[in-house]
């Protein structure tokens, strides 16, 4: 089998869950207002193999919004789309080494966003959306990670108006990409679609859905659709693997190995290719913007499942 059989891996998730419970350090986002009103406690952790098997444990019902981890998906959408080539010229694949909403990062390579997991790099990608207007792009969003997660999902209002009064630091990151020619739709739209899609509300085991859609080639395993091509996937998950985590990609790849995305919230997906999709929630944050119990839930599964990709025994 792909996962240890029932019992031995609810005991494994429990341990996990268990381990990572102890660690009360970090801080919950406040940069959009509303998120700094999430339960620090709260903490779910979710498997879902690429046989669609699930397993969970925890607070994995509570919803909370997407942001980051949508970057992911939309950029698989694109890649789908526009194909290999297009996309790496435009949007890039390395770590910029600098914050997620790092302006200097865009400024250091002539509005180059360097890769679609940064803020400049994720609105040059919703940007290349499929779709004539503002509103047909952010349809196909939805659309197409409602397919990933194989449920229609819906963006949480308070989260969207809360970072729309916010955003301006995205706004301008978006003016600055759109000042070196790199976005060729209207900036102020394409934020407002990414500010949407960050807005998106999930539970971990949507997450958990997703990210085994990404480690099946593309294919939900829960519903059997297709959603994104074999191509589109590996991509994506070359890009998680560089820079899923920000400047902090290279302290995760090190201790967890395996490609993996985070969002401010304070979900976190792992994605084991072939084998399984893992997903947690827990909203405090390292200085970097990643969950603190989620990457130390993920290490310790990642280890006791021997899905590491770099180790050979
Ligand atoms: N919507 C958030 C932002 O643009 C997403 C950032 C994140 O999750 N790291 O700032």
């Amino acid at each position: 089998g792909l996962l240890p059989e029932g019992a031995r891996i609810d005991r494994m998730l429990a341990e996990a869950h268990a381990h990572a419970a102890r660690h009360h350090e970090g801080r919950v986002a406040d940069y959009i207002p509303v998120l700094a009103a999430a339960d620090p406690e709260a903490f779910g952790l979710c498997v879902v193999g690429v046989d669609g098997v699930r397993h969970e444990v925890g607070q994995t019902a509570t919803r909370f919004s997407i942001q980051s981890i949508s970057k992911a998906f939309v950029y698989a959408l694109v890649v789908d789309h526009l194909g290999h080539g297009r996309v790496r010229e435009v949007v890039g694949v390395n770590n910029t080494g600098l914050a997620f909403n790092s302006l200097i990062a865009i400024e250091l390579h002539d509005g180059h966003p360097r890769n679609p997991m940064v803020n400049a790099g994720a609105i040059a990608t919703t940007a290349l959306m499929p779709g004539a207007d503002p509103d047909a792009q952010w349809e196909a969003v939805r659309e197409g990670l409602s397919r990933f997660a194989g449920r229609p999902l819906a963006v949480d209002d308070e989260v969207y108006r809360s970072e729309s009064e916010t955003n301006q630091r995205n706004r301008a990151i978006g003016q600055l990409v759109h000042s070196y020619g790199r976005i060729e739709r209207r900036p102020a739209d394409v934020v407002d679609v990414y500010t949407r899609q960050c807005a998106l509300s999930v539970d971990t085991v949507d997450l958990a859905v997703m990210a085994a859609t990404l480690a099946d080639g593309g294919v939900n395993p829960v519903t059997g659709e297709r959603v994104v091509s074999a191509e589109a996937c590996r991509d994506t998950l070359a890009v998680l693997a560089t820079s899923g985590l920000y400047e902090t990609s290279g302290d995760w790849m090190f201790e967890i190995g395996l490609p993996g995305k985070s969002g401010v919230a304070g979900g976190l997906i792992t994605v084991a290719p072939g084998k399984v999709g893992m997903a947690s929630y827990a909203p405090r944050l390292d200085a970097a913007g990643n969950s603190v119990r989620g990457q130390i839930a993920a290490a310790y599964l990642s280890r006791v499942l021997g899905l590491n990709i770099f180790a050979s025994a």
